[in-house]
């Protein structure tokens, strides 16, 4: 859990920092799961917190270390894993025409990017995880130059050649040599 007693944002703001706890990492765990990725070390947050009317702004930083997949040779790497994102709430909802009833005004509010807080305490467990899930490398690389696996033998280019590192023309282009030239065509020479 990380929640904030709204109470105890003073006006100079709140700043908390500390390890995202067992039960969240456990639930981080089981929703990037199928991406093979792991965390090699606590996952560090520093949040500040500033209240201004009735909105809450949240600056978070976030940093950890991961261990991975190389999306060219497989080998697994370590990489660190850092990212800072901005959340806005409100307590109470921004002054809109609520004609259409409270439904519309909470659509408005949420078409504004803020999400409203119920009451006095802000849970950032959710956008926490959201935004740890956002920051995960989509094409990680264990080095800029990776030379991945040959596609043929699947030997690691980066450890060794193989006897196929010619590389092959592509099939589309191979094909044409097997490709019978029409007979009409190369009458104008006879
Ligand atoms: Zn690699
Ligand atoms: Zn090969």
């Amino acid at each position: 859990m990380l929640t904030i007693c709204l109470d105890d944002i003073r006006d100079e703001g709140l700043l908390l920092t500390g390890e995202v706890d067992d039960d969240l990492r456990a639930e981080l765990v089981a929703r990037i799961n199928d991406l093979n990725i792991e965390f090699t070390g606590p996952i560090d947050y520093t949040l500040r917190v500033v209240r201004a009317y009735d909105m809450v702004e949240v600056d978070a930083t976030i940093a950890a270390q991961v261990e991975l997949p190389c999306g060219r040779c497989l080998k697994r790497f370590v990489a660190p894993l850092s990212e800072s994102f901005s959340l806005t709430f409100a307590t109470e909802l921004p002054e809109v025409e609520d004609e259409s009833g409270e439904e519309g005004v909470e659509l408005t509010a949420e078409e504004m990017g803020i999400d409203l807080v119920e009451g006095d305490e802000l849970d950032l467990a959710e956008p926490l995880l959201e935004n740890i899930l956002i920051a995960m490398p989509l094409h990680p690389l264990c080095n800029g130059n990776c030379q991945g696996l040959c596609p043929n033998c699947g030997i690691d280019r980066n450890a060794g050649t193989c006897q196929c590192a010619q590389p092959q023309f592509d099939t589309r282009f191979a094909a044409l040599k097997n490709l019978k030239l029409d007979p009409n065509g190369s009458k104008k020479d006879s």
